[in-house]
């Protein structure tokens, strides 16, 4: 099960999931939460539990709770009031200590040629470890897996498969590292919306090199 960020600003009224309080533009109203699972074992899951998931990928489904909480029970709409931020998000659950292990990459290693032979998806839930090797996470993503890239984050790479927090992490806020830290090939490049006043725009294999950020991350870097 993946953490779960319950924003105390929505509640369900009726049928559906209503504002407490007035929320502005770009502010997080909801973050899914559940386990994933592959097509084949979504359908064979009762109605009830698959009208309160949502699908994040071409065969890949993020199950809601049994007892479902607000963030289930957001309703469609022709004229929606939300959009969607990237698929799912990493939170934390209680504080967390800089200094704090939150994260352990598992998997296995491959090799650069077979790493590009891989689905995107398993290559985008994967990350660059040395030149020509690659951890690739397992095949129903873990909370582990769904650590999203910040161009301003709040955890940093020690050895080349440990997060731990740079900063402060307080409960509910999302756990990020910039992928910079860890990629030097092509394999995962994106426009960002990370929304930090440090955004680059655009994430590349090349950040790595760039002289601002070797400042930044001295001591955050894979190694
Ligand atoms: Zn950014």
């Amino acid at each position: 099960m993946s953490p779960k960020l319950i924003p105390a600003d929505i509640a369900i009224a009726g049928r559906g999931t209503h504002a407490r309080v007035a929320i502005a533009p770009g502010e997080v109203v909801a973050a899914f939460g559940g386990y994933m699972v592959s097509g084949d074992v979504f359908a064979v899951l009762p109605a009830q539990r698959r009208s309160l998931s949502i699908q994040v990928a071409d065969d890949l489904y993020l199950v809601g709770p049994d007892q479902p909480d607000p963030n289930d029970m957001v309703n469609h709409s022709c004229d929606p009031n939300c959009g969607i931020l990237g698929s799912s998000v990493l939170v934390a659950i209680r504080p967390i200590a800089a200094g704090e292990c939150v994260v352990a990459f598992g998997g296995y290693m491959v090799r650069g040629d077979v790493f590009a032979a891989l689905p995107a998806r398993r290559r985008s839930l994967s990350v660059q470890v040395a030149d020509d090797l690659y951890l690739v996470g397992a095949a129903q993503p873990e909370p582990h897996d769904m650590v999203n890239h910040s161009c301003d984050p709040n955890c940093g790479i020690l050895g080349s498969t440990v997060l731990v927090a740079m900063r402060p992490i307080a409960a509910g806020e999302e756990l990020s590292y910039d992928y910079a830290m860890s990629d030097g090939s092509p394999y995962d490049e994106f426009d960002c919306s990370c929304g930090t006043a440090a955004c680059r725009g655009r994430v590349t294999g090349d950040d790595w090199s760039r002289p601002e950020l070797i400042t930044r991350y001295r001591g955050w870097y894979s190694a």
